[in-house]
C-alpha cells in the first residue's frame, strides 16, 4: 500500500463503498477503499434483484455481463390462494450476478482515481472528541495504520465503524434475516420475480427470483424467526404448493444467507469525520429490503461531498442531499414497513387476513384510513374481493387470478 496521505478512505467495496469511492475519486480526492473480503463480491449474500426505477434514478446502465434475468412484472403470491401481477413500471426488475456487478462497480472506481485494496480489513479506529483520528488496518497480514481526513463507513449492517463510533446497531425488528438458495428449475419460470406472502412466513417474505429460464435464488426473508432457516427453507420449498412445482431442495447450486437492516430512513448519518452509507446507515427499501441500487446512490452521494469536505462541518450537507434524491422513495418504503409491522401485530386478524391485507399494503391499494377499520373485517373472502375492487378503482395494471388446483 504505496499510498499514506488519504483524503476519503472508504470502508467496504459493496455497492455503496464503489458509489462512493467513484465519486470522491473522480472529484481529485485522494481515495483508497478497502475490503476485508479476498474477492470483492463474494460471498453473495443477495437475491441480486434490482429494480428497474431504482436504476434509472442512480442514472448508471447496468453492465450487459452482469444482467442474467429481465422481469417485465412482480408476482405477488397471496396466501397460496391468489397471484397478483402487478405491471407498473415500478415492479420491473433485472437480476445482475452480483459477483460479477460488485466487482464491475469496484472496476470502476480504481478506473476514476480510486486505489482499491481487497483483502485489507478494518481492524480498530482511534476516536477523539467524536471524530476517527487514525485506523489500524490488517492488510494481507501486516498492520497499517492510517489517518484519514475523512472516512465513509460502507462496511455493511454490521459495521465496525458503526460500532467504533458508538452508532446505534441494527437489532431485533429492524433486521431481517435472509436464507436463499441458488437453484436448479425443473420447468421454465414466467418472466416475473415472485413475492410470497402468507401465514407460514409470517412478517417478511419468500421469493423466487429468476436468474435465466431453468435457474433461480428461491429465499425467505424472515423477522424475528431464531429456529434453523435452511431447513426452514427446506422444506418450504418441497412443502410449498407454487414452489415445489418448479424446485425441489435437493438441487442446490449455492447457499446464501445474510442479514439486512430494515429500520426506516434515517437520511444521511454523519459523525464526526464518518459518512455512513448503504446498509451501514440503513439506506434500503425498508419495505422489500432491496438495496443494491440506493446504496450504490447514497454512498455516491457521500462519496462526492467527502471528496469535496474541507472540514468536518461540510459533511453535514450528505442528509440534506440524500433526502432531496432518494428521500421521497425511501420514506414511503419505510412508511410501507411500518404498516406491514402494524398488519402482523393486530390481535383480532388472522395470519390468512393479515397476507392479504400485506400484498394490498405493497401493491398501494389501501390508505391509513382503511387501517383503522381493519378490525372489524370478517374474512379473507370479503378481504380478497376488496382487493379485487380496488384493483379495478386504481386504474393500475395489476391483474388478480385465484391459484387454480
Ligand atoms: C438474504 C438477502 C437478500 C437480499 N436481496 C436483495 C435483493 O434482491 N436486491 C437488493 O437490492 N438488495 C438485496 N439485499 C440487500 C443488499 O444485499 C444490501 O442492501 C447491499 O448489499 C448493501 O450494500 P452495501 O455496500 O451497503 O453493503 P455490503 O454489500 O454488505 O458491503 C459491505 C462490504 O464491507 C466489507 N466490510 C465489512 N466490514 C469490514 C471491515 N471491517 N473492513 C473492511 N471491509 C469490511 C464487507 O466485506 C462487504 O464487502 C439482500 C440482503 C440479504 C441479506
Amino acid at each position: 500500500m504505496k499510498q499514506k496521505e488519504i483524503d476519503v478512505l472508504v470502508v467496504g467495496a459493496g455497492p455503496a463503498g464503489s458509489g462512493a469511492a467513484r465519486a470522491a475519486a473522480q472529484i481529485g480526492a485522494r481515495t483508497l477503499m478497502i475490503d476485508r473480503k479476498k474477492e470483492i463480491g463474494t460471498p453473495v449474500q443477495c437475491g441480486e434483484v434490482v429494480g428497474l426505477s431504482v436504476v434509472e434514478t442512480a442514472g448508471i446502465k447496468l453492465p450487459p455481463h452482469a444482467i442474467c434475468a429481465r422481469q417485465n412484472y412482480t408476482r405477488f403470491v397471496v396466501d397460496r390462494k391468489a397471484y397478483v401481477d402487478n405491471r407498473s413500471p415500478y415492479w420491473r426488475s433485472a437480476t445482475v450476478e452480483r459477483k460479477i456487478f460488485d466487482k464491475h462497480l469496484a472496476m470502476e472506481a480504481a478506473q476514476h482515481g480510486s486505489d482499491v485494496q481487497a483483502d485489507c480489513r478494518l481492524v480498530d479506529a482511534e476516536v477523539e472528541d467524536g471524530r476517527i483520528t487514525s485506523v489500524q488496518l490488517r492488510h494481507r497480514g501486516k498492520d497499517v495504520e492510517l489517518k484519514p481526513r475523512f472516512i465513509v463507513a460502507a462496511d455493511g449492517v454490521h459495521s465496525t465503524v458503526a460500532k467504533a463510533m458508538g452508532k446505534e446497531e441494527y437489532r431485533g425488528d429492524s433486521i431481517a434475516s435472509g436464507v436463499e438458495y441458488e437453484m436448479v428449475a425443473k420447468k421454465r419460470l414466467p418472466p416475473c420475480m415472485q413475492i410470497f406472502i402468507e401465514p407460514e412466513i409470517g412478517l417478511g417474505y419468500g421469493w423466487i427470483i429468476p436468474k435465466g429460464q431453468y435457474r433461480a435464488n428461491v429465499g425467505l426473508g424472515l423477522v424475528g424467526r431464531s429456529a434453523s432457516r435452511r431447513e426452514f427453507l427446506s422444506d418450504w420449498i418441497n412443502e410449498h404448493p407454487v414452489v415445489s412445482n418448479y424446485f425441489d431442495a435437493d438441487k442446490v447450486l449455492e447457499v446464501k444467507t445474510g442479514d439486512a437492516p430494515v429500520p426506516g430512513f434515517e437520511g444521511g448519518p454523519v459523525m464526526g469525520n464518518v459518512l455512513f452509507a448503504g446498509d451501514a446507515a440503513g439506506q434500503t427499501l425498508a419495505f422489500v429490503g432491496e438495496g443494491i441500487m440506493p446504496s450504490y446512490i447514497c454512498g455516491g452521494i457521500a462519496g462526492r461531498i467527502a471528496g469535496a469536505a474541507k472540514n468536518d462541518s461540510e459533511l453535514e450537507s450528505y442528509d440534506g442531499a440524500v433526502r432531496e434524491i432518494m428521500g421521497e422513495e425511501m420514506t414511503l418504503g419505510s412508511d410501507l414497513r411500518d404498516a406491514l409491522v402494524m398488519v402482523w401485530e393486530m390481535p383480532d386478524l388472522s395470519d390468512s387476513q393479515k397476507s392479504i391485507i400485506s400484498v394490498m399494503i405493497m401493491n398501494e391499494l389501501i390508505g391509513e384510513e382503511d387501517m383503522v377499520m381493519m378490525d372489524s373485517v370478517p374474512d379473507g373472502r370479503t378481504l380478497m374481493a376488496m382487493m379485487r375492487q380496488r384493483i379495478r378503482e386504481s386504474g393500475k395494471p395489476i391483474k388478480l387470478t385465484g391459484i387454480r388446483r
